[in-house]
């Protein structure tokens, strides 16, 4: 029979992800696959999480990759944070924040919006105003909008809610693994992420991680945990040492995310901070060569996911299937507001190198000239 995989390309992944995978990731899937309970396994499990406290710098025991993509993990937090009714702010500059809004609301919640132009970041002196008006049960933000390209000021956020009541929810799928996280520094009570952005594998783990405060509003809740497979509390019981099945974990997803996380300590996260800073700067300095403006402010731009102008007089769509058909290469178009008006440029983890940059900017070049 004809077999489909046969006709797979290596494409230089340089869009909002997914990322382009390391080969050790690639050899870490294709390990023999082990018992879900298997003590091995288990073993792997333990160190796996380690290594996610490592890199979240968190000392939180919750600390665990839930099965299914970053939305998963936005999906458990919100419903296993919020009962019905409760009070919930979630400020949006991007497809992150209104896909939070959509997922806490049907949750039942009573979600405020604070807004914020596409582009632009979450503006602190707002959201501080606005907490002087309400009390929240919850204020979510996304900490890297891979929809503009935005850094949100989430350490600031995060100061104005130390000490209070309220649980502080980021996202931090496309930020982890290219700039720093500081979860307990920055008071953050809950956060997921994804494995197919600056984490450089395949796409299918979020992890999560719970601050002691936001256990302790599981523990409090009056009604159960509305999703059964993305209840915090059986999950936990998996991936703690009572070892309580829950569903079978997606073993060789495991592998992977272990093996990202061990090249990423091994490189050191400084230094792989750096190099998404040093090639994101080679990248603007090219493009900002060819003519093309960006979008964000320069103070507020993310590494990892650049965003620009398509010039004037150049079919924008036209040029990233060329990209793709020509020379092997993948970025993203813009979304929303931004739609046919951008694109979106990732630097994202294993992408993220020299020679990626300039086999960009080269194809880039011949494709809009
Ligand atoms: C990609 C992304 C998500 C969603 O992740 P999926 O893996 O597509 O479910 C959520 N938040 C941000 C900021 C993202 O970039």
């Amino acid at each position: 029979m004809k077999n489909m995989l046969d006709g797979i390309e290596e494409v230089l992944l340089m869009g909002p992800g997914p990322s382009c995978v390391p080969p050790q990731v690639y050899e870490a899937i294709g390990k023999k696959t082990l018992g879900h309970l298997d003590p091995y396994f288990l073993k792997i499990m333990d160190e796996l999480k380690e290594h996610l406290r490592t890199l979240l710098n968190t000392k939180n025991n919750l600390t665990v990759p839930i099965s299914g993509t970053g939305s998963a993990g936005m999906e458990a937090c919100f419903v296993n944070l919020i009962e019905p009714g409760d009070k919930v702010l979630i400020l949006i500059n991007g497809v992150f924040g209104v896909r939070m809004r959509e997922v806490a609301s049907r949750l039942g919640a009573e979600v405020d919006a604070l807004e914020f132009i596409w582009g632009t970041p979450v503006v602190v002196d707002d959201v501080a105003k606005k907490l002087k008006e309400k009390t929240y049960r919850i204020v979510a933000v996304v900490h890297a909008e891979t929809s503009t390209g935005v850094c949100n000021p989430v350490e600031e956020i995060g100061a104005l809610l130390k000490g209070s009541d309220t649980i502080y929810l980021v996202d931090t799928v496309t930020s982890l693994g290219g700039i720093e996280v500081r979860m307990d520094d920055w008071g953050i009570d809950a956060l997921y992420s994804g494995t197919q952005k600056c984490l450089s594998c395949p796409p299918g783990l979020a992890p999560l991680s719970f601050s002691d405060k936001a256990m302790a509003r599981l523990g409090a809740r009056k009604t159960r945990v509305p999703n059964w497979y993305l209840d915090i509390s059986l999950i936990a019981n998996y991936w703690s040492q009572n070892r309580v099945y829950h569903h079978t974990a997606p073993v060789n997803m495991v592998y992977a995310l272990y093996q990202a996380l061990l090249l990423i300590l091994e490189e050191g996260p400084v230094q792989v901070f750096k190099r998404h800073r040093d090639t994101h700067r080679m990248l603007v300095k090219g493009l900002e060569g060819m003519g093309l403006k960006m979008v964000v402010d320069k103070t507020r731009r993310l590494p990892m996911l650049n965003t620009a102008w398509c010039p004037e007089g150049i079919d924008e769509l036209a040029a990233r299937r060329c990209l793709r058909s020509e020379y092997k290469i993948e970025i993203g178009g813009g979304l929303g507001p931004l739609a046919g008006k951008i694109w979106r440029i990732g630097l994202m983890g294993h992408t993220a190198r020299k020679e990626n940059v300039e086999r960009f900017l080269d194809a880039l070049r011949k494709v809009i000239s």
